[in-house]
């Protein structure tokens, strides 16, 4: 008898369990629109152009140091590029940048996910939330990173499937009865599963609300410049908190695994903005996220930072970089038109705009479980039970397809 005998099974995760039984699926014109990561218009990964030169620059380069450690804190110029493409700092002016990058504590982390959980280990063990208010629905990992915290949760109500948008009214009536001190998730841009996001004035509102009831924001920014091809646009509701009077005091989980196509290769930060311009403050934050982070991991992975940190730190690189979100982007925008359109002709009832409207790499497409099920065993296409698709698994060669397949299932 084993000491594990009495280990449960733990619930799949759903995105990569679907990505499993698509890849087992021998049919030949099978679908992939479950896991969310990018593909080209003949449905292949795309290493961006920008990273493929900073590739060749990093490798030439036969630098004896390449494969040091880094600090726990990670790689300080990474940090510093990472920290003013969220907060725009290098847009302000200097004495003014100067003041506000003193509110901000970075660190490198294991990519979006990493920074999620180090920040939740962060706000637990310091300042003991009450609870953590989830969207409903949200990226489950949520579920699972603060689960492990250990912190109780609850959710709002950020779905609105009549009007297929972002439920404002709900959401302000549900945080209105939140405490002080409780962890407010929200999505940056480009919500996950949904692609409904707040508009400016609302996130002007969730701003207020957070500051009068004490609540602590915490952004989990995945896919900024990804979702519109704009990186000042999708980090709007980041800059307005930010520069919010009076001050909030709040966490931004950072993802480069989109917006540069480094997956694989696990890089992120988490940036604490805090109210006060203290050194001391700074210091004693910064030492805890190390103290975290050196007995979880010692430190985040160097290899695919020093691709960012290399593409940011070169004007050319990142003008190349801007283009490669633009191209992205726009396929998408071209993919969630071309399904729009496709259903229009095929007269599939229901009413297809929120497919328009909704923005980034994911739709709540409007299916039901049975009829997802029903289009997996029937036509081979894959998605979330929820009915979220990946609109970048979508492409010329099966678009047609796939809203043939969604219009047999919903009539
Ligand atoms: N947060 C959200 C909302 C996401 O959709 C994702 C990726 O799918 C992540 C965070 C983090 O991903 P990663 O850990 O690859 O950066």
């Amino acid at each position: 008898d084993s000491l594990f005998s009495r280990l449960s099974p733990t619930p799949a995760d759903e995105p990569f369990a679907v990505n499993g039984a698509y890849i087992q699926d021998t049919y030949p014109d099978k679908v992939n629109l479950g896991i969310g990561v990018y593909r080209t218009s003949d449905g292949s990964p795309w290493p961006l152009r920008v990273v493929e030169e900073a590739e060749k620059q990093l490798y030439q380069a036969s630098d004896v140091s390449r494969h040091e450690y880094l600090t726990i804190q990670g790689d300080r110029e990474f940090l510093r590029l990472a920290s003013n493409l969220v907060f725009g700092f290098d847009q302000e002016k200097q004495a003014q940048a100067e003041e506000n990058k003193s509110r901000v504590v970075s660190i490198q982390t294991v990519s979006g996910t990493g920074a999620n959980r180090l920040g939740a280990e962060l706000l637990t063990r310091n300042l003991r939330p009450g609870c953590v208010w989830v969207p409903d629905p949200t990226w489950a990992n949520h579920h699972t990173i603060w689960e492990l915290a250990g912190v109780e949760r609850k959710s709002y109500p950020y779905y609105d499937s009549a009007t297929k948008s972002f439920d404002f009214e709900g959401t302000f009536r549900t945080l209105s009865s939140a405490n002080t001190n409780d962890v407010v998730i929200l999505h940056a841009c480009a919500h996950n599963p949904t692609g409904a996001d707040p508009t400016k004035e609302q996130w002007k509102m969730l701003a207020e609300l957070c500051k009068t009831k004490g609540l602590i924001p915490f952004f989990d920014l995945a896919y900024q410049g990804f979702a519109s091809g704009n990186l000042e646009q999708d980090a709007w509701a980041i800059r307005y908190f930010f520069n919010y009077n009076p001050r909030l005091e709040f966490c931004v989980a950072q993802s480069f695994s989109k917006n540069f196509g480094l997956y694989g290769q696990r890089v992120g930060a988490l940036h604490v903005v805090t109210s006060t311009i203290s050194e001391e403050v700074s210091q004693n934050l910064l030492s805890n996220l190390c103290h975290l982070v050196r007995g979880e991991y010692s430190m985040a992975p160097r290899g695919g930072s020093e691709i960012v940190r290399t593409v940011l730190g070169n004007e050319t690189l990142k003008e190349k970089w801007y283009e490669d979100l633009v191209t992205m982007s726009e396929r998408i925008r071209q993919m969630r038109q071309a399904l729009f359109d496709e259903l229009i002709r095929l007269q599939t009832p229901g009413d297809w705009t929120h497919i328009l409207k909704q923005i980034g790499m994911f739709t709540y497409v409007g299916l039901s479980e049975e009829q997802v099920s029903k289009i997996r065993s029937k036509h081979h296409i894959y998605m979330l039970k929820s009915g979220r698709i990946s609109i970048s698994g979508l492409n010329e060669s099966n678009v047609k397809y796939v809203a043939k397949g969604i219009d047999d299932v919903v009539r």
